[in-house]
Formats: C-alpha cells, structure tokens, sequence
C-alpha cells in the first residue's frame, strides 16, 4: 500500500465534485496508492484567504472525506493572520470532530514569523502534524512570504514537540536537505519538480529514511513522474516500503484504526 503524504486532488477553483476528482482517484489506486493527504484548494482564494474563504476550503476537504473514506485523510488549512479564537475553532471543527489529521500551511505568513506560532501551539495540544510550503527561495511572485528550509528549522527549534513536514524535497535542495538535518522533528515529503536523480538518496543519507514521505501535489503534478523519484531512486527495497508507505502511517496515526 502506498500514501500520497500531499495532494489537492482539485485546484480549479470551485469547489470538487465526484467527477473531478474520480478519475485521480481511479490513477491512484491504479498505481497502488490506496490513501491520499488531501491539503485542500489552498490559493482557491489568493494568499490571504479569510475566514469565510477558510472554512469554504476546509468544507471542500470534509466533503471529499466524506465521499471517499478510509481513502481521503484531510487536513486543515489555516491563514496564521487570523486570531486565535478562530484558528482553534477551525481546528476544533475540522481536526477534533471531524477526523482530520493534519495542519496545512501555505504561503499567507513566513514560517519563522512568530505570528505562526499560535497554530504550532494548536498542533502540539492536538498532537498532529504541521505541512508547510517550502521552497529554496523566500520570494514567490512579488511577495516574500514563502517559507524557506531555514524558516522551517526556525519552527522546528520553537516547536520541538511538534512533527513539521517541510514540503518539496527537491525543490528545497540539497542546501534544505543540510538545513533540516539536525532537527529530528521536521520530514519532508517527496512532492512537486522534476524527478532530478540522486535527491532522494542523498536525504537518505543525510537524514535517515524515517524522516522521508512520498508525495506528488497531484494535479499539479502526476503520478508516475513522482513515484518514479521514489521507485527509481538507488535505495534498498525495505527503504523504498518505508518512504511509500510507513512513515506516512506512523506520523498520521494510521495504526491506530482510525481510518
Ligand atoms: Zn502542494
């Protein structure tokens, strides 16, 4: 079995439909992908989606949980701009009634910015993980909000309680690969780029399989370019179970019959 550890399965928009999203589900378990972390349509609404907007793409992801479960595992997206009584009523509602597993964090705010830290303190009190958007570069478009390697180890020394997912390995490079690597709480997932060789080993051998997660940002991008990275990559086979699958299981709490 494999886990897609970061997917959208929709970003068109408008909220998904059994039809849309059928199909990408149909690929995925055609390529032995039985469950998906679904992140949400997060630039649906521009940078700052507010609170309407947030719960617009959070309803989005509870409905797709609701159609497909056991297969669909939602996050919640969250803009750290909105106060606290908010952020813990969305987490409340999405993570604490309705299954969700995760925090999705995207590009509204810089990752060191302390005004992030009230939803790392939500993820340590619910004892989920945190997925931030990363690149190798703070600047996006005109903006300089992006979250870089540094910026998620910045969160990660503030937050050592809490498991951080540093999203984008490839684009986050070899540079981000060094960055991480003493802090135990921050994995990274496989997700987006071109599947450039030799990436994988190289966090492998730098970070130790435990801290890896197979990920595609489906539709961004498709499912045989990134198994390809993981499936093609020079590690062992037992390696490759644990990238595809074991990891994703231990850090969502899978084992626990939940799902
Ligand atoms: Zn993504």
């Amino acid at each position: 079995m494999i886990i897609d550890f970061h997917t959208h399965l929709c970003l068109k928009g408008s909220p998904a439909t059994r039809e849309s999203v059928s199909p990408i589900l149909t690929q995925a378990k055609r390529h032995g992908i039985e469950k998906l972390v679904v992140l949400g349509d997060v630039v649906r609404y521009g940078v700052t989606p507010n609170r309407d907007e947030i719960r617009a793409i959070n309803d989005d992801t509870l409905t797709l949980m609701g159609w497909f479960p056991g297969v669909v595992i939602g996050f919640c997206h969250l803009n750290p701009l909105h106060d606290k009584a908010f952020l813990k009523e969305e987490t409340e509602r999405c993570i604490t009634c309705n299954g969700m597993r995760g925090i999705k964090l995207e590009i509204a705010v810089n990752g060191s910015d302390r005004r992030v830290n009230p939803v790392l303190e939500l993820a340590e009190a619910l004892n989920v993980p945190l997925l931030q958007h990363a690149w190798d570069t703070t600047i996006i478009g005109n903006r300089r909000h992006q979250t870089d390697p540094a910026d998620v180890a910045v969160m990660a020394r503030r937050f050592p309680r809490v498991n951080i997912v540093m999203a984008h390995l490839t684009a986050c490079g070899l540079r981000g690969v060094q960055t991480i690597r003493d802090f135990p709480n921050i994995y990274t997932d496989t997700s987006g780029s071109q599947p450039f060789s030799g990436i994988v080993e190289y966090a492998v051998g730098k970070l130790g399989v435990d801290r890896i997660l197979y990920g595609s940002d489906i539709p961004i991008r498709d499912f045989p370019s990134q198994l390809g990275r993981v499936l093609g990559a020079n590690i062992e086979p037992g390696q490759k179970e644990q990238i595809l699958q074991h990891n994703a299981e231990r850090l969502l709490g899978l084992s626990d019959n939940r799902v």
